[in-house]
């Protein structure tokens, strides 16, 4: 039997519940996920906090913490190219081959409809407080973000010194202007 393998890419800035979901669900429809971390080049900014491989460690113990069996899921981190017309090769360069992708945004979505692949828009969870602008706006503003993540990612931002980061360049980026 074939394995039928499907991609998810994502910033995960950082990884949230609804994350998790569409992870979880996604597993359901496909042996083994691909899951991008989308601008791995990016880190320590307002709007990317955390470095590539501080998201993988956070989706790796999110989904251990599920019980997903690691023999199930790919944690690829993906650096932006300029490109957009050839970003599916690139993207295709870095992974197992994968036939069906999972997104709900819309260029991701666009991209590899454009290629001929498979393109299903997952499900959306609570989408208004799911989502990472609104995780690092309360990590700003000493808002409850802890009730947004998987409880794994709460200890390894603690870990990391995850808010006073956030809280420092967004300080230093109003200053700024
Ligand atoms: P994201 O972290 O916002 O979302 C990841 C996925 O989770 C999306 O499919 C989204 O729909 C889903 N999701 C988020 N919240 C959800 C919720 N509450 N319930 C259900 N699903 C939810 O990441 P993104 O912006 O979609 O990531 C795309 C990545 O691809 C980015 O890093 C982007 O830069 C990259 N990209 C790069 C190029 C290029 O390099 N030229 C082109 C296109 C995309």
């Amino acid at each position: 039997m074939t394995v039928k393998r499907g991609l998810l890419i994502g910033r995960m800035q950082p990884i949230h519940k609804g994350h998790v979901q569409v992870i979880l669900k996604t597993l359901e429809e496909v042996d083994e996920v691909i899951i991008g971390v989308g601008s791995a080049q990016e880190s320590h900014t307002v709007t990317n906090p955390f470095t590539a491989g501080e998201r993988v460690l956070m989706i790796e113990q999110a989904l251990a913490d599920e019980g997903v069996d690691s023999s199930r899921y790919y944690i690829i981190p993906m650096e932006d190219i300029y490109t957009n017309a050839i970003w599916v090769s690139y993207v295709k360069m870095m992974t197992p081959p994968f036939s069906i992708v999972f997104s709900g945004n819309p260029l991701v979505q666009r991209l590899f409809y454009e290629e001929d692949f498979e393109v299903k828009a997952p499900p959306l969870f609570n989408r208004t407080l799911l989502s990472g602008t609104e995780v690092r706006k309360r990590m700003i503003n000493g808002g409850n973000w802890q009730e947004l993540v998987p409880k794994k990612t709460i200890e390894l931002i603690n870990e990391i010194d995850g808010i006073n980061r956030i809280r420092h360049l967004a300080k230093k980026e109003l200053s700024e202007r």
